[in-house]
């Protein structure tokens, strides 16, 4: 169906080629990426990292002149090196990965916005967001957009960071005096700034689906959205009239391509297709400079996180490994029920020896346990669906302080004023002294 649709776009791009008298309709590529939290080593599998993305990147631009390498937030957390050093080496590394413009995701804030301006200015490439501001309405980042002229079209690049973001942090700290503008409202407001100094606007937005459907819908001026926060990355591009919407998936296993013909005089996209390269760590040589910076980084690491903790009889994932976690966290605590949210979980734990590092890659979150203790009746649907409670009977409920912190989320509890007054060990080491304790997990 999708191969279809690209045919028909294709078509109609070949008229508008002939029907124009100069060279009106000029090519363009954005090469993408999202999510790569911190993942700087390909994965078990052997997909994505760092240097294997960059040797990608490299045969992308090769004799491209009219190509842009856009990121669109979550650089940081999710892995050893991301957490011991609160994120600011994945920003040194991408400095060497050729970005033309980066914005901010949710997760950059996971070491609080202080740092977050830091990463702003570690990064050599311009990091864009437009909607993060205080009361006096100035912006957390350096700026909202940039303009780059590519093949003489001006092309803005508006960063944007998702509506609900302060209900999703781990802390009030970590978002001190910030709050976020509605996407659709702050990229209307920018859009209605740069309109006569651009030739094409794009939304490089870490932002969650509906916002990106919001902006295809709601913004006409907007003619390419480029999202992230959504790991499983959209199947096909959204296209709404002549705009596009492109999402890719997480951890850097693929390199996303959106190859576009943009007619200049009537700023519309008239052909797009979009690719996926995958970053294949068997088939291909790593990028030596980003590897030796990766190398560095990973040794200072590896001492606390590459050491054998037991062995797993099957690659453990999904809803199987959350049981294991909450499993742990019960047993770590003597609680009756162990609960977390799904997006909790951010990773597999390979077959085979498991090392802590593994572990680190699954929970890479400063969580700690909390315990409090409730009724059956008390208890919302979120933890009734799963575990099976009688009304009057009391139980003991440990969950992570970020879920505690942000339980009204219908992500998180769905509810509100549940008190957790005890402090458990961090919910990492919780899991891995459970591994090291089990030794095989079946
Ligand atoms: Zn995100």
């Amino acid at each position: 169906m999708f191969s279809i649709r690209i045919r028909a776009l294709v078509f109609t791009a070949f008229f508008a080629v002939l029907s124009a008298s100069g060279q009106t309709v000029k090519s363009f590529s954005f090469l993408h990426s999202n999510d790569l939290h911190a993942h700087l080593m390909p994965d078990d599998d052997g997909l994505g990292g760092f240097a294997y993305l960059k040797t990608v990147l490299n045969e992308q631009r090769r004799g491209c002149t009219t190509c842009l390498y856009l990121n669109a937030g979550d650089f940081v957390q999710g892995t050893p090196v991301s957490t011991l050093f609160k994120g600011d080496p994945v920003y040194q590394i991408a400095n060497h990965m050729g970005i033309d413009v980066s914005t901010i995701g949710n997760h950059e804030f996971d070491y609080g916005w202080k740092a977050v301006q830091g990463f702003d200015k570690t990064a050599k490439f311009p990091m864009v967001s437009a909607n993060i501001v205080n009361d006096r309405g100035e912006l957390l980042a350096p700026q909202a957009y940039v303009i780059r002229t590519v093949a003489g079209v001006r092309i803005a690049v508006i960063g944007a960071i998702m509506g609900d973001l302060v209900g999703n942090l781990a802390t009030e700290e970590a978002v001190g005096p910030w709050h976020v503008i509605p996407v659709v409202d702050a990229v209307k407001k920018v859009v209605a700034e740069v309109k006569g100094k651009a030739d094409m606007i794009v939304v490089l937005g870490h932002i969650q689906i509906a916002e990106a459907d919001a902006i295809l819908h709601q913004v006409p001026e907007v003619n390419i959205v480029v999202a992230g926060h959504d790991h499983k990355g959209f199947p096909e591009p959204h296209v709404f009239e002549h705009r596009w919407a492109v999402e890719g998936k997480s951890y850097g296993v693929e390199l996303n391509r959106l190859d576009f013909d943009f007619d200049t005089v009537r700023h519309e996209v008239v052909s797009a297709t979009w690719k996926h390269f995958p970053v294949d760590s068997r088939k291909i040589t790593p990028d030596p400079e980003i590897q030796a910076e990766v190398n560095s980084w990973e040794a200072k690491v590896s001492k606390i996180v590459d050491m054998p903790i037991g062995e797993a009889k099957r690659r453990l994932q999904g809803p199987d490994l959350r049981l294991l976690i909450e499993r742990a966290m019960a047993e770590a605590t003597g609680a009756d029920i162990g609960y977390i949210n799904t997006g909790n979980v951010r990773g597999f734990l390979p077959q085979g020896q498991l090392l802590a590092r593994h572990v680190w890659n699954v929970l890479p979150f400063d969580n700690y346990i909390m315990v409090g203790t409730f009724k059956g009746s008390e208890l919302p649907a979120k933890i009734t669906n799963e575990f099976k409670v009688e009304p009057d009977k009391l139980y003991k409920v440990a969950t992570t302080d970020f879920t505690v912190a942000n339980q009204a989320a219908p992500s998180q509890l769905g509810t509100t004023g549940m008190k957790f007054p005890v402090k458990g060990p961090l919910q990492r080491d919780a899991m891995i002294e459970w591994v090291r304790n089990r030794k095989v997990i079946e």
